[in-house]
């Protein structure tokens, strides 16, 4: 049983083992839905956040980011990084883990792995844009990268959005490969790879790009985009960090999660300042009617948003809550009298003795 100064100060964590077993125990489509209604909740209640765009650290290989969000209960900040060149020192592109914590009391409620959540709610943010601004019946899907966010986002628009076909490229063929073995077995989902990019892209309701390549790369050149298309840019999430050619911008009407952060991170970092764009909660609270024609190209300019991984957080914690997964972790000292600090020193209730060193106190 939990002591109530346990309960006060001790914080639920979930590491990477126990959100595979929150996957497995719920199904991934079913998380990508519970995340996706989850960041269409909190979208609806966009003027109660406090919002503010994530700070960077650049350097020479990567970015390492720190996003905070705030409503009147939970603050949640996430510490994430953008490596492109990563995998080939066998590590992932993207890192990520997070907290949720009490706005009341500034308590750390749940320390979470956020590097598998934040492709799910990646994928199902992408999913919720597309479901809102594709053309109603999108069935067939490019995807172009095919690296860790791939198969995420093909399963949640495969469930999410009714794909029914994908046609995949990556520059490297291995990773087309994994992708196509990972998605084998889907039934109702007609996927091939590709030779070139405007070979995926010919035909296509939906293009997704998740590339990763610390420049201002051009996946999707003007003369690819067919009337009608929807455009999921998510590889263009950083300064000095795009895929698509302006001019694929300058054609189609572009939708972003956060104005302030996109004009600097998204693929409109390449446009005018006065270039018009429209924040996507627009969209789903009704005040922007979003696509209006079934020959207008639109683009999801996707960066990642904080409220984003309030909204996983949130689903997360729940869900462990109801299938009894996660640790309890003592991340703050515990004391009867919180003035005294110094007296956790000598109390060996505030904390098991660490092996093969002496006490200080
Ligand atoms: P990854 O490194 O695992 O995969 C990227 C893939 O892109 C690789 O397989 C690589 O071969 C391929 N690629 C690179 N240049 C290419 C090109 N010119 N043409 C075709 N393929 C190319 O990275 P990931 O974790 O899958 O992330 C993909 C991108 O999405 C990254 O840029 C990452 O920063 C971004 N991202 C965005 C969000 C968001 O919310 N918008 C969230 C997570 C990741």
């Amino acid at each position: 049983m939990t002591s109530p100064l346990e309960a006060d100060t001790d914080t639920l964590y979930l590491s990477v083992a126990d959100v595979i077993r929150i996957v497995r125990r719920k199904g991934l489509p079913a998380c990508l839905a519970g995340v996706a209604a989850r960041i269409e909740r909190d979208f609806l209640r966009w003027h109660e956040f406090d919002k503010s765009a994530r700070v960077a650290s650049h350097s020479a290989r990567g970015v390492i980011e720190l996003m905070p969000i705030a409503d009147a209960e939970h603050f949640a900040f996430k510490y994430v990084n953008g490596h492109p060149g990563n995998t080939r020192d066998g590590l992932p592109t993207v890192m990520a883990f997070g907290v949720l914590a009490d706005v009341a009391t500034g308590a750390p409620r749940l320390l979470s792995e956020l590097t598998l959540t934040t492709a799910i709610r990646t994928a199902a943010m992408s999913a919720l844009a597309a479901r809102a601004l594709a053309r109603p019946g999108s069935r067939r899907m490019a995807l172009i990268g095919n690296g860790a966010q791939s198969e995420f986002q093909a399963l949640a628009f495969h469930h999410l959005v009714g794909v029914r076909e994908l046609r995949l490229y990556d520059s490297d063929a291995a990773a087309s490969a994994k992708l196509l073995a990972n998605l084998a077995g889907q039934d109702d989902l007609d996927v091939r790879v590709c030779a070139s990019v405007a070979e995926a892209v010919r035909g296509a309701d939906i293009v997704t790009t998740a590339t990763a390549d610390k420049t201002h790369a051009v996946i999707l050149t003007p003369q690819m985009i067919e009337p009608g298309m929807h455009i999921n840019a998510v590889g263009g999430d950083c300064p000095g960090k795009t895929e698509l050619h302006p001019d694929v911008l300058q054609g189609a009407d572009v939708f972003v999660e956060f104005e302030p952060q996109t004009r600097a991170e998204g693929d409109i970092q390449q446009m005018p300042a006065d270039f018009a764009v429209t924040e996507f909660w627009q969209v789903l609270a009704g005040r922007h009617p979003g696509r209006t024609s079934a020959t207008q190209v639109t683009v999801f300019d996707s960066v990642g948003f904080a409220l984003e991984d309030y909204s996983a957080l949130g689903f997360m914690r729940d869900a462990a809550g109801e299938l009894d997964i996660g640790s309890m972790l003592q991340l703050l000292p515990r004391t009867a009298d919180p003035k005294d600090l110094f007296g956790v020193l000598r109390t060996s209730a505030a904390t098991s003795e660490p092996k093969g060193e002496r006490a200080i106190v």
